[in-house]
């Protein structure tokens, strides 16, 4: 992984943060790292990732690059949220987890009081999500202690129609029969995504690292498998990285054999703003990450705000018309990134100018009620 050499402040200034936490916890060893991006439009949901990384910079790097992310994707969800990630640190690769390191996260957790809001990310499952829900009320995504359940599903959901928005932007329809998507990454959103895509009739080839999930997929949606080396490679009519961030970059595009880049993975590009302006050089579309991945936030996040059932389904289908949105607006923008990056500041400015509002409505409500009343 790369790592910025500034330092932590500078890089919390550079990427406009509020708060970088650290926690040691002398019982169990648990370190873990919590990055608030921004409350700008209110608390933050992110989930939790647990990872071996190979130094603290990582750990640092992926926190603060994941929790802008999630500021991002509530702003352009409408979701009056702000965003934040949280990171633990594996002291090896193959470290099992254990209750009593997620309770001692919940505790971490638990301290800010709900201003952050932790779910599951890559390495964390709802039984880790209710184990930290014993210790803290500000969980989201487990099945017993908490609410939410798996987002994946939704997540998934939501890069289908990402998806679709890309193909009709490039002119073919959005008909899957017979188009071949490739997926790096068949995980718990990577397995939701091939059922919808088998389900649409389209030809699946996948790449994982773990043998027993490609296996699954091959057995369930008749997958064909490449190397994790090819799958970049690999002639498709879309592209879907689903496994971790930074799998794209200037030098990789070259290389790169369909028109469409669309998947789940949060930050797909090294560089976002130079490697999103050389796809669009090349020909290619680019389904902005942190837009089409946003179904399994605006699910817990939903249920957090207390929509109803098709209020998020609703919110889920909204995918659908803001990927649109972006790709027309991309054509006079640098990258779709940049014309994402534009909706969400847009979005974000919108949110604060309606607290505002809400409040200097609510000033004068009070006083005219004090003059009403004398
Ligand atoms: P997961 O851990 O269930 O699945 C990730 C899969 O990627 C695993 O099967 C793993 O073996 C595989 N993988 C890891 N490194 C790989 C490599 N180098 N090559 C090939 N395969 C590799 O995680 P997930 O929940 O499915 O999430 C996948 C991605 O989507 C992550 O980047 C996550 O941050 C992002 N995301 C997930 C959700 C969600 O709802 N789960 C929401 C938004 C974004």
């Amino acid at each position: 992984m790369k790592y910025e050499k500034d330092s932590i402040f500078d890089q919390m200034t550079a990427r406009e943060h509020e708060r970088l936490c650290f926690h040691h916890d002398q019982e169990t060893g648990l370190r873990a790292i919590i990055a608030i991006h921004s409350t700008a439009l209110g608390n933050a949901l992110g989930g939790t990732r647990r990872w071996y990384y190979e130094s603290e910079a990582d750990a640092i790097y992926d926190v603060l690059r994941l929790s802008k992310g999630m500021t991002y994707k509530a702003a352009v969800s409408g979701l009056p949220m702000g965003g934040a990630k949280s990171v633990i640190m594996m002291p090896h690769r193959d470290t099992p987890r254990t209750e009593a390191k997620a309770r001692a996260m919940g505790r971490f957790v638990n301290t800010f009081n709900g201003a952050y809001i932790a779910a599951e990310d890559v390495g964390v499952d709802t039984e880790f999500v209710d184990w930290m829900a014993l210790e803290t009320p500000h969980v989201m995504g487990g099945e017993t202690v908490s609410r939410g359940g798996d987002p994946s599903p939704w997540t998934a959901l939501g890069v289908f129609h990402g998806m679709r928005a890309c193909l009709l932007h490039t002119g073919r329809g959005d008909d899957f029969s017979g188009l071949t998507v490739a997926i790096q990454g068949v995980g718990s959103v990577g397995q939701n995504l091939c059922k919808l895509l088998n389900d649409a009739g389209a030809k699946l080839i996948v790449a994982d690292i773990n043998k027993k999930k490609l296996d699954y997929a091959v057995a369930t949606y008749g997958c064909r498998v490449v190397h994790d080396d090819d799958i970049f490679k690999t002639e498709c009519d879309i592209l879907a990285p689903c496994a971790l961030g930074g799998v794209i970059d200037g030098k990789m595009v070259e290389h790169l054999r369909c028109p469409i880049v669309c998947g789940a993975a949060n930050n797909i590009l090294d560089d976002p703003e130079e490697d999103a302006v050389a796809l669009k050089t090349a020909g290619i579309v680019y389904g902005t990450d942190f837009v089409v991945n946003s179904g399994g936030l605006i699910h817990l996040a939903g249920m957090h705000l207390g929509m109803s059932d098709s209020e998020l389904q609703t919110k889920n289908d909204e995918i659908f018309s803001t990927t649109q949105q972006l790709l027309q607006r991309s054509e006079n923008a640098s990258s779709t990134y940049a014309a994402a990056v534009e909706i969400a500041k847009q979005r974000i400015a919108d949110g604060l100018d309606a607290v505002v509002h809400a409040c200097y409505n609510r000033f004068r409500n009070y006083n005219r009620t004090r003059f009403d009343s004398r």
